[in-house]
């Protein structure tokens, strides 16, 4: 893997990333797609809608098919027929908000399935043999998630156990290959909740062990944006300049600008996806929720400025319509406008940067934005 910075302004920079499946360009939005699958989204319409990265849960796929299917498939790239960039997490974060029954040692954490109960144990080594098996061009870390608020004395003994467990991956990393004809690479994970000394300490450790590159983990769990600001702000001053940073799971519009003004590369979040099911719909002019009735006879466009399929072709009132009988189709559209948004902020990002516009750009959306009220669960 290869990351190439291309223009800086600021803290905030352009380039981007070459891997085995291909060239993305950062800053870079992730759709989500937990299941292997982004939902209700074909691979063709992720292309059309400019996605040049997915991301996909280690934890979703070890439970569901399981890692043999997986491997009988020839990696989850042919199984999902996608022929670009995914990332995965670890399953970390998964074990520690939907699974019961958590128990964590030294050499790992031992957890039940939230489908069936069943018991299951995830090591720093196994969580790089289930990435091995997935076949994700970038896979991630074993890390902690503590919950916000979080005790410093926790933080801090949490923090060590993370970074063991970096450790581990690293060096189960060196010793197994791809069981594909591709590369992969490995990303450390920054934690410590919302204390900068437990911050610090974590990126200096991890950039000690250089990885090919980092992500900024356990944020956007509930502290004040400010704060996770400032932790991104400690994270990315640390960080090495020629490795890319991913903010895991951030976040809105606005905190996504915020954090690319700051240096992060690379983002990942379930809002565009999920709102667009529960009928949020992102809009250069703010969120809109589109089973509002004053939208019962607006045949307009959801976004007059979006070049989508969904605004070139349907207008506010059907779509309205579509959510108030429950019609798939409303899903689909939903989830397909949401997502050019994501990657329409993130072009549009891009060029202001490349132009040296980012800070005044980045005030022109804020003053845009500033009625939206996001579905934040
Ligand atoms: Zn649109």
């Amino acid at each position: 893997m290869q990351f190439i910075v291309e223009h800086k302004e600021g803290g905030a920079r352009t380039g981007k990333i070459v891997s085995s499946h291909g060239t993305f360009q950062t800053p870079a939005f992730m759709p989500v797609g937990t299941q292997g699958t982004v939902k209700a989204m074909t691979s063709k319409e992720l292309e059309t809608l400019g996605a040049e990265i997915i991301l996909s849960n280690t934890y979703h796929l070890y439970l569901r098919p399981g890692i043999e299917i997986l491997r009988s498939a020839g990696g989850l790239h042919r199984f999902m027929n996608w022929d670009h960039p995914i990332l995965t997490d670890s399953g970390g974060y998964q074990v520690f908000s939907l699974s019961d029954l958590r128990k964590i040692d030294e050499g790992g954490v031992q957890f039940r399935s939230h489908l069936d109960g069943s018991p299951h144990y995830f090591t720093p080594e196994s969580v790089i043999d289930i990435q091995r098996h997935i076949g994700s061009d970038i896979m991630m870390v074993l890390d902690e998630c503590t919950p916000f608020p979080c005790e410093k004395e926790y933080a801090v003994t949490s923090n060590e156990l993370t970074i063991s467990w970096a450790r581990k991956c690293q060096q189960r990393f060196h010793s197994s290959e791809c069981l594909y004809d591709h590369q992969q690479a490995l990303f450390g994970i920054v934690q410590g909740p919302v204390f900068a000394d437990v911050r610090e300490h974590s990126a200096r450790i991890l950039t000690d062990m250089d990885f090919e590159g980092y992500a900024i983990g356990g944020l956007a769990v509930g502290e004040p944006a400010g704060q996770m600001y400032e932790m991104i702000e400690i994270c990315a001053g640390i960080l090495p300049q020629d490795k890319p940073r991913y903010l895991m799971g951030v976040g809105t519009p606005e905190n996504l600008l915020e954090a690319i003004e700051r240096g992060v590369d690379m983002f990942d979040c379930v809002l565009p996806t999920r709102n667009g099911r529960n009928a949020q719909f992102f809009t250069q002019n703010g969120a809109i929720n589109i089973t509002n009735a004053r939208y019962k006879d607006d045949f307009t466009p959801i976004d007059d400025n979006c070049e989508c399929h969904t605004c070139r072709n349907y207008t506010r009132a059907y779509i309205r319509h579509l959510f108030m009988v429950k019609e798939i189709l409303g899903l689909q559209l939903a989830t397909h406008h949401n997502l050019y948004y994501y990657q329409w902020l993130m072009r549009s990002a891009r060029q202001a940067i490349n132009e040296g516009r980012y800070f005044n750009w980045k005030q022109q959306q804020f003053v845009k934005l500033r009625n939206s009220s996001y579905i934040i669960n």
